[in-house]
């Protein structure tokens, strides 16, 4: 079989990475930093110097990467099961990009999470995954497990299916970070199981997807938590008899992720 034809469409895409969350803006602000001033579309340096002191360029295995220093040591140890486990596919990954600053593509807002490192996109055969159309190559459906037994997250289950894309997980940075290995220290706030208005990033992207798909809420999905995006919350609150403060907490979470289309 070619590791590189598409699957079917990915079924359950919210579950694809078990209880494993994506990084939020809110909570890499929290915990790093801003990496740099401005962003555009395209790949911009490290300015801010306390991520930079994190950022290593080392040999994962299959190829070289630059990006957080815990991070490349977790895509080692990532990149040493597959290869055990599944040789094909190891040989055919390529390095797409680890660290680049620059916005989400499509959003002039979000910040994609390769900005501190986090991230990393792959190649099967030299091919990019095709993005945003709910299918993945098989080799990366196939390799997903083993980056979620790393606590990586697979970005197949983004508002925007992104299945070229692996990143840390939350639970992954946060212990990180509760063990002193990123620098700072304190505790981190209520990032867990919120968003909130103002917050950017592909699980905003999930809710704008979900809200339309259950509400009709006709958002623009840019990962940006704006006014738009807060009032349908509300409504959605308010037509589940939810307290309707806008705020997505565990209850309308689990609200959201499972009402069914009327
Ligand atoms: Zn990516």
């Amino acid at each position: 079989m070619s590791w590189i034809s598409e699957t079917d469409d990915l079924e359950n895409r919210d579950r694809l990475n078990k209880d494993l969350l994506p990084l939020t803006n809110k909570l890499m602000f929290q915990v790093l930093g801003n990496p740099r001033g401005n962003y555009s579309q395209d790949c911009q340096a490290v300015t801010n110097l306390a991520i930079r002191k994190l950022i290593v360029t080392e040999d994962v295995g299959p190829f070289r990467v630059t990006g957080l220093a815990p991070a490349v040591d977790g895509l080692r140890r990532v990149f040493g099961d597959i290869q055990n486990e599944l040789p094909d596919i190891y040989k055919a990954l390529g390095n797409a990009g680890m660290l680049c600053c620059r916005f989400v593509r499509g959003s002039n807002s979000a910040i994609s999470n390769h900005s501190w490192g986090c991230a990393i996109d792959l190649t099967l055969e030299g091919k990019l995954d095709f993005r945003g159309d709910r299918k993945a190559q098989a080799g990366l459906k196939a390799i997903h497990p083993i980056f979620n037994r790393h606590e990586f997250y697979w970005g197949a289950a983004f508002g925007t299916e992104d299945a070229m894309h692996f990143e840390v997980s939350r639970q992954l940075l946060t212990k990180w970070h509760d063990d002193g290995v990123l620098g700072g220290s304190g505790l981190i706030k209520d990032v867990v199981d919120t968003i909130d208005f103002g917050d950017r990033g592909p699980e905003v992207g999930w809710l704008q997807e979900r809200l339309n798909i259950v509400m009709g809420a006709d958002l623009t999905q840019d990962g940006v938590f704006g006014a738009g995006t807060r009032a349908a919350v509300i409504a959605f609150q308010n037509k589940h008899q939810l307290k309707p403060d806008g705020i997505v907490g565990a209850t309308t979470r689990e609200a959201i992720k499972t009402a069914q289309v009327v």
